[in-house]
């Protein structure tokens, strides 16, 4: 059986990317890994669904018992995927989505450079300001913090692989789904087909 493919999705917090995704993994073949956090939930997240929310003290306990494939600090706490939310999927042939941020998908071209690099971008600054206003969770000092933190991630979209500006979600999912297809035909993605055909010619 093929093995899923590793997705790594990254996105300035309020560019739409949680909506996107819970469209996405309508789709059985997607899997959204669930991250580990030390941030408390926000109203309507679910413990197991949204994150596995750990204290700071479970969260290094987990780090050096070496269960994370990767971890990054932001914005004050830790975030970080569980290898067992990826490995077994891959295995399956479930396409795993990582939902991480721009330094732990950076340590991720390095562990895992046939992953495919996706970023989502918000049509612009005041635009995002504007949703993550509209979320009403967080207080202004927060959302400030917010935007600046985008403003510093945005130049790293460079090193993606695609972009997919999010103005409109259902465009931005197709947008989504067009890059999966255009991946996979790639010649790389094609390799082993190549071979076979030449050896049972
Ligand atoms: P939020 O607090 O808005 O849910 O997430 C804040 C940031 O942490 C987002 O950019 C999100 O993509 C990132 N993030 C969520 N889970 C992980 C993870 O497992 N690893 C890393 N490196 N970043 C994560």
């Amino acid at each position: 059986m093929n093995k899923g493919r590793l997705i790594v999705f990254s996105a300035p917090s309020g560019c739409g990317k949680g909506t996107m995704l819970a469209k996405i993994t309508e789709n059985e073949k997607f899997y959204c890994a669930v991250s580990a956090t030390t941030r408390s939930p926000r109203r309507g997240e679910t413990e197991g669904v949204d994150y596995y929310y750990l204290t700071k003290e479970e969260f290094e306990q987990k780090i050096s018992e070496g269960a994370f494939f990767e971890y990054a600090s932001y914005c004050d706490n830790y975030y970080g995927t569980l290898l067992s939310e990826v490995t077994p999927k891959l295995e399956a042939g479930i396409n795993v989505i990582l939902e991480i941020e721009v330094q732990g998908a950076m340590r991720i071209r390095e562990l895992s450079p046939d992953a495919l690099f996706i970023f989502v971008m918000p049509p612009s600054v005041k635009e995002l300001r504007r949703r993550l206003k509209k979320r009403g969770t967080e207080s202004d000092e927060i959302i400030e913090k917010r935007v600046s933190k985008a403003l510093d991630e945005i130049p790293y979209a460079k090193k993606y692989d695609y972009i997919i500006v999010n103005a409109a979600l259902e465009d931005a999912v197709e947008d989504f789904f067009t890059v999966i297809r255009t991946d996979s035909l790639t010649v790389k993605a094609q390799g082993k087909f190549i071979d076979e055909v030449i050896e049972n010619a």
